[in-house]
């Protein structure tokens, strides 16, 4: 495995950290972490409210990058609640095709991290109606 995984697996789990923001809000359940092209890791947890407010940790960290002045996505990785690693919801990879037109089926996954299993957006999104 590439020492990228264990950084961005570090980094990730370095933010995760469940928090009760309000009756309404919490955060943190799920970290994520992101590599830019130009090599440096964004990270972003997870913020759940009761009105469909919040965020995924993916574009949280995903934003993170964006406001940090760096705009392409080289890898993305994201530990759940329970340790595992899981895939991009829907909204996360459609934000992923859509910055990253032309070029976004080379975006690499953690599938899963303890058997060291990457995929890409290519393979999870194959038809996306952007080419
Ligand atoms: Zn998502």
């Amino acid at each position: 495995m590439d020492k990228i995984w264990t950084d961005m697996y570090n980094a990730a789990k370095g933010v995760l950290k469940e928090h009760k923001l309000s009756d309404y809000a919490t955060c943190g359940e799920v970290g994520a972490a992101v590599l830019s092209k130009s090599g440096r890791i964004y990270t972003g947890v997870c913020i759940d409210t009761c009105s469909t407010l919040g965020i995924c940790a993916e574009r949280n960290a995903i934003f993170n990058m964006i406001t940090n002045g760096d705009y392409e996505i080289d890898k993305v990785l994201c530990i759940m609640p329970d340790g595992s690693n899981g895939a991009p919801c829907g909204a996360c990879r459609e934000l992923m095709v859509q910055i990253m037109a032309g070029h976004y089926k080379d975006i690499e996954i953690m599938l899963d991290y303890s058997q060291n299993k990457v995929v890409t957006l290519g393979e999870l999104t194959p038809e996306w109606w952007i080419k």
